[in-house]
């Protein structure tokens, strides 16, 4: 139980982080209108929850949805939407991007998502062309969800499923 609650602990502590801060000082979705909120053909988008993150959404905003979602990992909770939220409803996936974490050495870093280039203006000027506390409160949620060992696997999972993904299209660096 006292896991469980350390990984929601530090859920909570890496989403209240990343609560404020935005990519660029301004709205950054008025440049693409909103590309990452866009739902799918299928009228929905989705984002995979962290552990503990389902708990966040045991009253679900309206146009939200949670379903199974193994094709990243094998025990994926995605959460979907209809393109419109409260920011404070934001699920971790949604406040870190384009950034996403990623496996350094002993720790955690963050690095551009690969899966944003199809649709995200921000990915050709790189990390460097974001705003500096949104990448540092980036660097400080990956180091709150390091300390918990749940957590932490759930990063490694994602990271390596993504760098799968992104393989066969960028090779090992990822982007185009
Ligand atoms: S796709 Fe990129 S630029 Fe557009 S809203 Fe999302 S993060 Fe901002
Ligand atoms: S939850 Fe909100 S921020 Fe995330 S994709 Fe849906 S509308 Fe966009």
């Amino acid at each position: 139980m006292k896991h469980r609650d350390d990984s929601a602990a530090a859920l909570l502590a890496a989403r209240d982080r990343l609560g404020e801060v935005t990519p660029l000082h301004r709205d950054c979705g008025a440049l693409c209108a909103a590309a990452c909120c866009a739902p799918d053909d299928q009228g929905r988008g989705g984002m995979l929850l962290h552990p503990g993150e389902e708990a966040c959404y045991r009253r679900l905003p309206a146009g939200f949805a949670i379903a199974r979602d193994d094709s990243l990992l094998p025990e994926g909770r995605l959460l979907t939407c209809q393109g419109h939220c409260q920011r404070h409803t934001r699920p971790l996936a949604c406040r870190i991007f384009p950034l996403m974490f990623t496996r350094a050495g002993a720790g955690f870093d963050v690095r551009l998502d690969p899966r944003a280039w199809p649709l995200c203006p921000l990915m050709p000027s790189g990390i460097q062309g974001l705003r500096a506390d949104f990448v540092q409160a980036a660097r400080e949620a990956a180091a709150i969800l390091a300390r918990d060992a749940a957590q932490a696997a759930f990063l490694d999972a994602q990271d390596q499923a993504v760098r799968a993904l992104a393989r066969p299209l960028w090779g090992e660096e990822g982007q185009p």
